[in-house]
């Protein structure tokens, strides 16, 4: 095949816009063309409004001002999420962005662990500023509040539709043509196979070098035409289906997720400038569509705007995300269900790697495999990472967590989970998004306590140890304290027009 010219992009969701917008803003004036159908009759799936802090970077490198794009989109500020009943009912853990304390010789963890051995409070939280200030509702840009202390790390909810519409307008005003319209047919090279062009019903034929299939759960391109296979993970990650629904914001907007663990899954609560979204996350073979779109009405903050959607799924991913000339995002190449919002996350990541090995003379074998092997190393990282909440958990009063109890594990995570119980160290490798501090997170805050940390915690005398700790927690409860109410900072630096005061 030939050199990539024309870039043809499948779909308009999140995954659709984003990699148009990428594309466009790094190649846009270099004689490449990009086109990108949708079809307003099919839509998107809608949903996907929590994100994790690498977000900041790449809506950095759409040159994107955050202050502008989050009144775009009714942002909110997200600090981590917040789990409540994973461990046993009533338990209430955040899993912050960004580490614990400072850096301290080796991993400040260990130095947590010794603190808590020697008596110290084992309130982990009092030495992270996320934790400090979702607790108390603040939020505040560290760098406007003390330009010396350590970054606090945060990353948005946002109405996904609006995100979608934003990365569209940005995109068109770069060059990228859009194309209405539902594909019914995909042409292909009657040798190599290779994809040559996408028809649309009224007939017109989109034709590229390179497709990029954001089509969504049903994979247009990369299995309904390639057949690139899906190993299924559910048996890890059982649930299959999300009701989703929007309510009426009634209090003030928390800078955090909160993810509550219910009889067959558990539910999201998302707080936007205007609304909040909600769903229940569960597994069909222990509830019914019915039962869980009426036991989430009933958990609502405030009055539902709409009837709950029923979206269905299987977690897992596509064997080959980059097949032929296809290259698969979103949707479209996998799924491992939202509890830690790393979906956009792994769009992005299918970006950058396309990016990183983008083909010049033509697409080789050894490109493909290079992003796919990166892509699945990013799947199977998050992956275990997922499987881990709700596997360390004491819950066993529903049959559903019963079975995710006791479920067998893959051995990557079992042997995390084993280092973890008896060192303190989750075996996280450096290009991993989950640092240590996230595993700390939540292992011990769903109950798994290590019997031991790195003898490099142990060389400070006791003393001066305790001192410095102190000095830690209180220079952290500070910075806390200094920051406004996340409402303040909202309606102050970025309010929507649509933001409900309250
Ligand atoms: C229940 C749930 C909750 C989620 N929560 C989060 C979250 O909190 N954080 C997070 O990061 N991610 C989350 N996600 C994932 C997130 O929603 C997706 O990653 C994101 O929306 C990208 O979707 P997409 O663009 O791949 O697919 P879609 O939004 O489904 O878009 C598919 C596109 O393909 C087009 N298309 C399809 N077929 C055709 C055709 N024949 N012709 C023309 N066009 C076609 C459609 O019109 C549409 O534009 C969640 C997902 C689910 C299911």
């Amino acid at each position: 095949m030939g050199a990539v010219r024309r870039i043809v992009v499948v779909g308009g969701g999140t995954a659709g816009w984003m990699a148009a917008a990428a594309l466009t803003r790094a190649f846009g004036s270099a004689g490449y063309s990009i086109t990108l159908v949708e079809s307003d009759e099919i839509g998107i799936v809608g949903v996907g409004e929590a994100t994790i802090p690498p977000i900041q970077e790449f809506n950095a490198m759409l040159g994107l001002e955050e202050n502008a794009f989050l009144k775009a989109v009714n942002g909110t500020f997200k600090l981590g999420i917040r789990f409540v009943n994973w461990t046993a009912e009533g338990s209430d853990y955040l899993h912050p962005f960004g580490a614990y304390g400072i850096d301290m010789g080796v991993n400040f963890n260990h130095h947590l662990m010794r603190y808590r051995k020697a008596g110290g409070n084992g309130d982990f939280g009092l030495f992270n500023p996320q934790t400090m200030a979702a607790r108390q509702n603040r939020f505040g840009r560290i760098e406007e509040i003390n330009p010396k202390a350590p970054r606090v790390n945060y990353a948005f909810h946002f109405d996904a539709s609006l995100y979608a519409k934003t990365l569209r307008a940005y995109s068109e005003k770069l060059g990228v043509v859009r194309r209405e319209g539902k594909i019914v047919r995909v042409e292909q090279h009657p040798e190599s196979g290779d994809v040559t062009g996408v028809v649309l019903e009224n007939g017109q034929v989109i034709a590229g070098d390179l497709f990029i299939d954001c089509s969504g759960f049903r994979g247009l391109l990369i299995e309904q035409t390639l057949k690139s296979g899906y190993e299924d993970w559910s048996k890890w990650l059982p649930c299959d289906r999300a009701a989703a629904v929007p309510c009426d914001k009634v209090g003030p907007a928390a800078p955090y997720t909160t993810s509550t663990a219910r009889e067959a899954g558990w539910q999201w609560r998302i707080p936007l400038q205007h609304r909040t979204g909600n769903g229940y996350v569960f597994c069909s073979e222990y509830m019914s569509e019915d039962e869980a779109s009426t036991k989430l009405l009933e958990r609502l903050d405030g009055p539902a705007q709409a009837d709950p959607r029923v979206v269905r799924f299987q977690t897992g991913h596509r064997r080959q995300m980059w097949n032929r000339n296809v290259v698969a995002m979103g949707l479209a190449s996998g799924f491992l269900e939202p509890l830690e919002s790393t979906s956009i996350w792994l769009v992005q990541q299918a970006i950058m790697t396309l990016l990183k090995y983008f083909p010049r003379d033509g697409i080789t074998a050894i490109q493909r495999k290079c992003f796919n092997d990166d892509l699945l190393a990013d799947y199977d990282n998050v992956k275990d990472f997922l499987i881990a909440h709700y596997k360390v958990t004491e819950r066993e009063d529903t049959p559903f967590w019963a079975y995710c109890k006791h479920m067998d594990i893959p051995d990557s995570l079992a042997q995390r989970l084993e280092s973890f119980k008896a060192h303190n160290q989750p075996l996280v490798r450096d290009a991993e998004l989950f640092k240590e501090a996230s595993w700390f997170a939540i292992l011990v805050g769903q109950g798994m306590e290590p019997a031991s940390y790195h003898p490099l915690a142990d060389i400070m005398p006791q003393d001066e140890f305790r001192w410095r700790m102190d000095r830690i927690r209180e220079g952290t409860a500070g910075l806390a304290a200094a920051m406004p109410s996340h409402e303040a900072y909202l309606a102050k630096a970025c309010p929507s027009p649509n933001l409900v005061p309250v």
